[in-house]
């Protein structure tokens, strides 16, 4: 194998170490539940999911494992409003 590319593969292996290196700016997944599948995306660094829960919470299951997945390389999911706001 060429140097240069062994090169290269080294300095994957240490990029991939350093996944905070990485920003997704759009991310189109389609996630398959328990129950159906879901689409979720991330466009101008605002998350999207099609299921009845994120409508509400603006959060959901779905969101929130891809986050935990892409630790790092997505937006920060928002909190959403707690309950002292809605009460
Ligand atoms: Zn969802």
């Amino acid at each position: 194998m060429q140097s240069s590319l062994i090169g290269k593969i080294e300095k994957a292996r240490m990029y991939a170490s350093e996944p905070h290196r990485m920003h997704v700016d759009n991310l189109q997944v389609t996630f398959r539940g328990d129950n159906t599948e879901h689409e979720v995306s991330i466009s101008d660094d605002t998350w999207h999911c099609n299921c009845g829960f994120f409508a509400t919470w603006q959060v959901c299951s779905h969101t929130m494992a891809i986050e935990r997945v892409m630790n790092g390389m997505v937006p920060p999911l928002p909190l959403p409003a707690g309950e002292a706001q809605t009460a």
